[in-house]
């Protein structure tokens, strides 16, 4: 089966074998090893001298909710800026964790507006800092972090980023106003679920934490990972599976080789369907490179999903409001040219 879908994705024959790896204890130093190596790894994915990339056992949403407690201030303030399911839903972690939010919830379909966030920041000048999402998943938008960062600098605010979805497959400008990027490693860095990471400031981790809670509390595992250990029990398996991604990833040229071969396999899929009379949700260059929304043909999204399923294929609905009105296709995963031919005649065929 070819996953279409954002993560998990489809698992190279080496990182899959990876997880019949020795069976582990997470208190030897066999899985310190282990941990070691994975951090050095992902130093390298996008390289900067003062951040350190923390594990946690869990998906994506862990490290986007460990991410906020830790850092996100108890006093002061943070300023949500959202365009989608996934910026909104920073907002609510934050409430959960009852600490201070500010939410400016734009259209899911539209650019971030920077005029209002700073209209937010004048009528709440406590805020310190802004959390918000790269890569809006829900519908395929990269958010232009340029902007962002310069409202950051002009503002004094620091930068929480939710990349689970852009983490090594687009750049990410890693230096101040940027304190910490929540990462998984079962998108771009083609690992498997269940474990995900948090690239910090080292700054970040010398001041108190802020975490209303134990288990997501980033400091208790920086502090241990320094030595390889983490204060839980980590997911083992995709450890091993992690190491190997990462292997493969920084071998075949990183960050900037990912990020073209997703987009070449995009825009070949966008032509075909926009032949096809498929109209695309965005404009061609808001998309991200890994995956494009596309507004339902006539016969609906549960006879497109089961008939392009039938051929081995897995696409992706809408979330929320877009349920009804698009699906999505990802790029992201160990897809072969011959894979990625069959996709095209197989949509060919079916619509
Ligand atoms: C996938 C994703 C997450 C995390 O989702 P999980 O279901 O926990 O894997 C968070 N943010 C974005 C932008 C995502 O694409």
């Amino acid at each position: 089966m070819i996953l279409l879908n954002p993560g998990p994705v489809t698992l190279t024959p080496h990182v899959r074998q990876a997880m019949q790896g020795p069976d582990l204890c997470h208190r030897e130093p066999e899985f310190a090893e282990l941990c070691l190596r994975i951090i050095d790894r992902l130093g390298q994915v996008y390289p900067a001298a003062d951040y350190r990339p923390v594990l946690l056992s869990g998906s994506g949403s862990a490290a986007v909710e460990a991410m906020l407690a830790s850092f996100a201030p108890r006093s002061g303030g943070t300023l949500v800026a959202a365009n989608g399911v996934y910026g909104e839903r920073m907002a609510t972690m934050l409430n959960l964790q009852g600490k201070p939010v500010v939410s400016v919830a734009g259209t899911w379909t539209e650019a971030i507006d920077i005029a209002a966030l700073e209209s937010a920041l004048d009528a709440h000048p406590e805020i310190t800092h802004l959390a918000t999402v790269h890569h809006e998943t829900t519908t395929g938008r990269l958010n232009d972090l340029e902007p962002i960062v310069g409202l950051c600098r002009r503002r004094g605010l620091k930068l929480l980023l939710d990349a689970v979805s852009s983490f090594a497959g687009e750049a990410i400008p890693v230096a101040a106003p940027l304190l910490a990027v929540a990462a998984t490693a079962n998108k771009c860095l083609h690992g498997v679920p269940g474990v995900s990471l948090v690239l910090v400031a080292e700054a970040a981790l010398e001041e108190p934490s802020q975490s209303p809670c134990l288990y997501f509390d980033l400091h208790r595992y920086a502090k241990e990972q320094r030595k390889g250990f983490s204060p839980f029990t980590m997911a083992v398996q995709s450890c091993y599976a992690l190491d190997a991604a990462l292997e493969e990833f920084l071998a075949e040229g990183g960050v900037a080789a990912r990020n073209q071969r997703y987009r070449q396999r995009s825009l070949a899929v966008r032509n075909k369907l926009v032949a096809l009379g498929c109209q695309p949700l965005l404009e061609e260059s808001a998309n991200s490179s890994m995956l494009t929304a596309y507004q339902l043909p006539a016969q609906g999204y549960a006879s497109l999903h089961d008939r392009l399923k039938e051929a081995g294929f897995i696409i992706y609905a809408g979330q929320g409001e877009l349920a009804r009105t698009i699906f999505r296709i990802a790029t992201m995963g160990a897809i072969s040219d011959a894979d990625l031919q069959r996709l095209l005649d197989t949509l060919e065929a079916i619509l």
